[in-house]
């Protein structure tokens, strides 16, 4: 979208017209708002136009990554299906860095785009290995079951589930309080882009292969109590409620 101006010029360079959008300077004009300049000889409209008060609405604004923060159930962006993300950015590098630390505050091994309220097909991992053999997150397994630190999953597609179902127990960081069991395949297979815009595909099992499972129903809008084995999700019930009055009581009016 460029600059749209409608000018009248007349011999005295006044000038009455309506801006829609500057967007070099990243300054939005809401539609409608006329005035009359005086232009000089050759200055730009660029040059004269002011932004709006803060009070009117606007067009959307990049997103400032210091701002983002983990959103618990029942926020309504948990329940939104995340859209693919068209371009690597300096904008979703920004925003992955910070999901990035967000997760290590949170102490948590996988963070989706959604739990900071942005509806992007993005998520993070880091899923720690040990040294234990038997350990599930040894990173020696065939396939690989934790990652060698953070990485960040841009558009993940998963594919070719292993035809088991193995109950485990899992937690949220959008859900506290809440662990339940829930039955997921134990090998699955991922195609994402990374932040060099890179699209690979890998397989795995154990602890990352069920963290990949969670993370991407987050951005399918699903969560784990609606996954839960129907015990477990009888035992929550009572902290899935306050968690929603909570919510409620925190509305701005
Ligand atoms: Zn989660």
């Amino acid at each position: 979208m460029g600059t749209r101006a409608v000018a009248h010029p007349t011999r005295t360079h006044v000038a009455p017209f309506t801006v829609l959008q500057i967007p070099k300077r990243n300054r939005y004009f809401t539609k409608g708002v006329s005035f009359v300049v005086q232009l000089p000889p050759g200055q730009s409209l660029t040059s004269i136009a002011r932004p709006l008060p803060p009070d009117l609405p606007s067009l959307p604004m990049p997103v400032d990554p210091a701002s983002l923060s983990v959103v618990t159930y029942p926020h309504p962006a948990l329940r939104k299906r995340a859209k693919p993300i068209d371009k690597i950015t300096d904008e979703v590098r920004a925003v992955a860095k910070r999901m990035i630390e967000l997760m290590r505050q949170e102490e948590g091994i996988g963070l989706a785009a959604n739990q900071v309220a942005l509806p992007w097909r993005m998520f993070v991992a880091d899923v720690p290995h040990s040294d234990n053999a038997k350990d599930d997150r040894s990173l020696n397994t065939d396939p690989i079951s934790a990652t060698r630190g953070p990485v960040v999953f841009i558009n993940p597609v998963l594919s070719e589930p292993k035809r088991d179902l193995i109950p485990v127990d899992e937690g949220c960081l959008s859900l506290p309080d809440i662990r339940g069991e829930v039955r997921r395949p134990s090998e699955i297979t991922i195609t994402y882009t990374d932040l060099e815009g890179e699209r690979t595909t890998l397989r795995a099992g154990g602890l990352l292969a069920r963290c990949w499972q969670h993370e991407v129903d987050h951005l399918d809008g699903a969560l784990i109590i609606d996954r839960m084995v129907p015990i477990d999700r009888m035992k929550n019930r009572a902290a899935i409620k306050d968690l929603e009055e909570q919510f409620e009581s925190e509305k701005p009016l």
